[in-house]
This record gives structure tokens, C-alpha cells and sequence, in this order.
């Protein structure tokens, strides 16, 4: 058990590394989706040209962009100033030179990242006694980093990216076989099982943009929950999932809601209330679904 904590400590802090990675993906990431905007002619918003100015230089694959600095005053960070969650909370989330704030961002995904890469190892279902099974093991830390992008993105600018959906799509298809090499199980009820998953979901939330024309849903989320669904180890997680991130997402929005901050036609990112109810449906969730909703259920 303490073995398994030590591990999962280090884990956890492989996580939080890959955290500060993953959000500084994002801006580059956004860097070059504003810079492709420009050049096919679409127009910036004046918010959008502010921030394309501010981050330009990131789209660039010139070396300067190889390394992080501060993006208000671009001075260049050193190794001390870039340790995961240690640097920020000791800089209390202000640049050593400039003193303008380096955003929240940062920290919440470098904790979260490192929270979920710590739990990951510590509650990790299948068995890790071979290569195959540490294969799969970083396959999922890959598909996580992937989403923390994901989370970040999203919530900043409102846009689950088709390349990142993409790359969450093959990792998901090489989790599904090397878990099928590993836990074995008869090859035709997995296929059905997996057919069911992968039409519950993306299907439901799929009729749901079509219906509302996207106020809904986005169909980034639709994309997403395809690959996200194929994971699910049987059709009735996709229920659990469904209800999961459904009220993760009234529990986050209902403060809001209640005292009028968020009003009922403002534009919510779904994509983090998916992702995370993934997160809980795949590790905990036949936990709970042989507590809650009854072992008659798994197949
Ligand atoms: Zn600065």
C-alpha cells in the first residue's frame, strides 16, 4: 500500500510537469488557430486581434518560442521560476520582473493534472503486471494530457480543437484493442458493447445539436464524446456518463444561474463537464454502478 502511495506521488508529480506543458500547448495552440484565422480571411474581433497581438510570437516556430517567457514582459523564465505549482504559489501568480499576473490557468492545471495522474495509478483498475498493461497505462496519461488541453482551451475560447479530438481518437482506439488484448473477454460481445457506447452518446448529444442548431451543444462535444465513449467498458457507463456530466455541469452553473451571473443564453463550454465525468465514469464507475445502479446492469 505505502509502495503504492510513493508511486502514485510520483505520478502525480510527472502530472503536474506535463500540467505546465499542457497550458503552455494552449497558447500556442491558440497563437497559430488565430494566426490560420487571419490568413484564410476571416475576420478578428477586436478582443481577438488584442490577444493575437499579445501572443503572436508563439505561432512562430522560431527558437524564441522554444522557451517559456513571461508573455507581458517576455522576459525568459529560469528553472526556477518554472517548477510546477511550487513557482507559482511562492511568486503568488505574479511575473519576478514585471509583477503582472500569470494566469489561474497555469495552476489549476497543473494541480489538476497532477490530482489526476496521482489518482490515476493509485485506483488504476486493470492490471499492471505486464508490458501490455503498462502500455495502456500511459496511453490513458496521454489521453489525459490531451484533454487537460482540452479543459484549458475550452473554457478560455469556447472551441474543443479537431486536431487534439482527433489525437485523443487514435490514442482511444489503441486503449480499446490493448485492453482487449489484456482483459480478453469474448470478441463479439465487446464489439456490440462498444457499437452501443459509441451510439448512446455521441448519438443523443448529436440529435440534441441538430434539434437546438448548436445553442445546446457544440458539435466539437459531439466529436469528443465519440472517441471518449469508445473507452467505456460497457453500455451501461454511457448512462452513468450521461448523468454524470449532466449534473456536474448544473452543480457548477447552478451558483451562477441563481444569482444571475450566468444568464440562461450565455454560452457554457461543455467540454470540461464532459471530460471530467469521463474521468470518474472510467475509474470509479464500476464502483458505482454495482452500488447505485445495481450489478444486474453489467453484462
Ligand atoms: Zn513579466
Amino acid at each position: 500500500m505505502m509502495d503504492n502511495v510513493i508511486i502514485s506521488i510520483f505520478f502525480g508529480i510527472v502530472g503536474a510537469i506535463l500540467g505546465s506543458f499542457a497550458v503552455a500547448s494552449t497558447w500556442r495552440l491558440r497563437a497559430r488557430q488565430l494566426s490560420s484565422d487571419k490568413s484564410s480571411g476571416y475576420r478578428l474581433s477586436k478582443e481577438e486581434k488584442t490577444e493575437f497581438e499579445f501572443i503572436k510570437n508563439l505561432a512562430k516556430d522560431g527558437k524564441s518560442s522554444k522557451y517559456s517567457h513571461c508573455l507581458h514582459c517576455h522576459r525568459q523564465l529560469n528553472a526556477f521560476d518554472m517548477v510546477p505549482i511550487i513557482s507559482w504559489v511562492i511568486l503568488g501568480g505574479k511575473c519576478r520582473t514585471c509583477k503582472k499576473p500569470i494566469g489561474k490557468a497555469e495552476f489549476f492545471t497543473e494541480v489538476g493534472l497532477c490530482v489526476a495522474f496521482f489518482v490515476s495509478y493509485l485506483v488504476w483498475p486493470l492490471p499492471l503486471n505486464s508490458l501490455i498493461g503498462w502500455v495502456l497505462l500511459i496511453v490513458w496519461l496521454l489521453i489525459l494530457l490531451c484533454c487537460a488541453i482540452h479543459i484549458v482551451y475550452d473554457s478560455k475560447w469556447l472551441l474543443l480543437l479537431d486536431n487534439i479530438t482527433m489525437m485523443i481518437f487514435i490514442l482511444s482506439i489503441l486503449f480499446v484493442v490493448l485492453r482487449y488484448v489484456l482483459a480478453g473477454g469474448g470478441l463479439q460481445a465487446t464489439l456490440i458493447s462498444l457499437a452501443l457506447s459509441a451510439a448512446i452518446l455521441p448519438g443523443l448529444y448529436g440529435l440534441l445539436y441538430f434539434i437546438s442548431k448548436g445553442a445546446w451543444i457544440g458539435f466539437g462535444d459531439v466529436k469528443l464524446l465519440i472517441p471518449l465513449s469508445i473507452m467505456l467498458p460497457n453500455w451501461p457507463y454511457a448512462l452513468l456518463f450521461l448523468f454524470l456530466a449532466n449534473f456536474i455541469g448544473f452543480v457548477t452553473l447552478l451558483p451562477g444561474m441563481a444569482s444571475g451571473k450566468v444568464s440562461s443564453t450565455a454560452r457554457i463550454p461543455f467540454g470540461p463537464f464532459l471530460i471530467i465525468a469521463w474521468f470518474i465514469t472510467m475509474l470509479w464507475g464500476k464502483y458505482i454502478v454495482q452500488t447505485y445502479i445495481g450489478s444486474a446492469f453489467i453484462l
